[in-house]
């Protein structure tokens, strides 16, 4: 059988959403976790790198509590996830002993990709379990997390695990077997899409999920594969009750969506640069600006930038945009908005009259920057 990858991926992400694990019920299934973990086990023994991001923490808290009438606050919510996450690993730990594998946890936030540093950090866990044979599972720290360090869904989160493990594939297990053209609990016409190789092109038709108990839908699924992507990951969504779904979908079966990476991978302070969260920091260029990052891999300087807009610090990542809207290229600027709004259109030498003083001519550096 030919197969879809060019390649066969070897470093693996899998991400299991709560209705995979759950299977529609409002416990975890054994009997499912018991089959994935064997799965895994098997790709494991032919040498693949398997990192998994679980969902199901909060699912797991609620069973383990006997469903309790609970408000919907956050703090109840963090509640049921710090009873669930520990049931959760427990059985990870179990259904992965079966087959002889250790597991490790890892918790993470947004705060956890931030900073260079604690990025760097999470990469050095991540090889270091991989190095002995340990499965990563990655959750996202509910626990602690609060909205602004939130990632809030585990489809984003398995995307930035793909960006920090320099995975080559990113696969999304879920209660559907993949993207359709058209809902197929409403449409019998409903086709599923095997292949995508713009996003933008099916970001219409990403409803939202059927199932209660996760967060995410397609929408977020998909966000997840423009991020995984721009990372070199490529990234497929498909169905988590179809029988050995992992193995051939590793064989290269055609099952589900597949989005393959468009592009060879960035070196890894641009992959942490993409990690990042997009903050409100917006910075629109000219066209011979524009031109000069997408096409001469040039520095942007203040003379190219024709509106500054959000608040921004000197080293925060900011979006740029293109004379036509569209985000071009993310970046660490070198100067905060204030001052950028100050040097908009201006001549890099008129910098310290402007300001009072300079950090330089380049209002973001080449080297911090990654064109999408
Ligand atoms: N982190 C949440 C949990 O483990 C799940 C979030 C999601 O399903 O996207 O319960």
């Amino acid at each position: 059988m030919s197969s879809r990858f060019p390649k066969t991926p070897q470093r693996i992400v899998i991400k299991l959403g709560t209705s995979v694990l759950t299977g529609g019920s409002r416990h975890l299934s054994q009997p499912r976790m018991v089959d994935l973990a064997r799965q895994c086990a098997e790709l494991h023994r032919r040498g693949h790198e398997i990192i998994l991001c679980t969902s199901g923490a909060i699912a797991a808290g609620r069973s383990q509590l006997d469903f309790p009438d609970l408000s919907n606050t956050i703090a109840h919510k963090q509640m049921l996830a710090a009873v669930g996450q520990t049931r959760l690993m427990l059985k990870w730990a179990r259904f992965f002993g079966i087959y002889g594998l250790d597991v490790g946890q890892i918790l993470l936030t947004h705060a956890d990709v931030e900073s260079r540093r604690r990025f760097l950090n999470a990469q050095d866990t991540l090889r270091a379990l991989l190095e002995r044979g340990i499965v990563p599972v990655i959750n996202e720290n509910d626990v602690v997390a609060t909205d602004e360090i939130k990632i809030g869904d585990n489809d984003n989160l398995s995307a930035l695990v793909a960006v920090l493990a320099e995975a080559e594939l990113l696969i999304i297990l879920t209660d559907q077997e993949g993207l359709f053209t058209a809902d197929p609990h409403d449409d019998p016409q409903a086709r599923l899409i095997t292949e995508v190789q713009e996003i933008d092109e099916v970001l219409s038709l990403a409803g939202d999920s059927r199932s209660g108990l996760g967060t995410g839908g397609m929408i977020t699924k998909l966000q997840a594969a423009v991020i995984a992507r721009r990372a070199g990951s490529s990234v497929i969504i498909a169905g988590g009750d179809q029988p050995d779904v992992l193995l051939r979908l590793i064989a290269g079966e055609p099952l589900g969506t597949y989005f393959p990476a468009p592009s060879a991978p960035p070196e890894n302070r641009k992959r942490w640069i993409l990690a990042g969260a997009v903050k409100t920091g917006r910075i629109v260029v000219d066209a011979g600006a524009a031109t000069a990052l997408r096409h001469a891999g040039r520095s942007l300087l203040p003379a190219g930038i024709t509106e500054v807009s959000g608040t921004f610090e000197r080293g925060d990542t900011v979006s740029i945009l293109g004379p036509d809207g569209l985000e071009l290229a993310r970046g660490i600027v070198r100067y905060d908005a204030t001052s950028l709004q100050a040097l908009r259109g201006c001549h890099s030498d008129e910098i310290p009259a402007r300001l009072g003083y300079t950090y330089g001519a380049v209002a973001v550096h080449r080297n911090d920057l990654v064109i999408l």
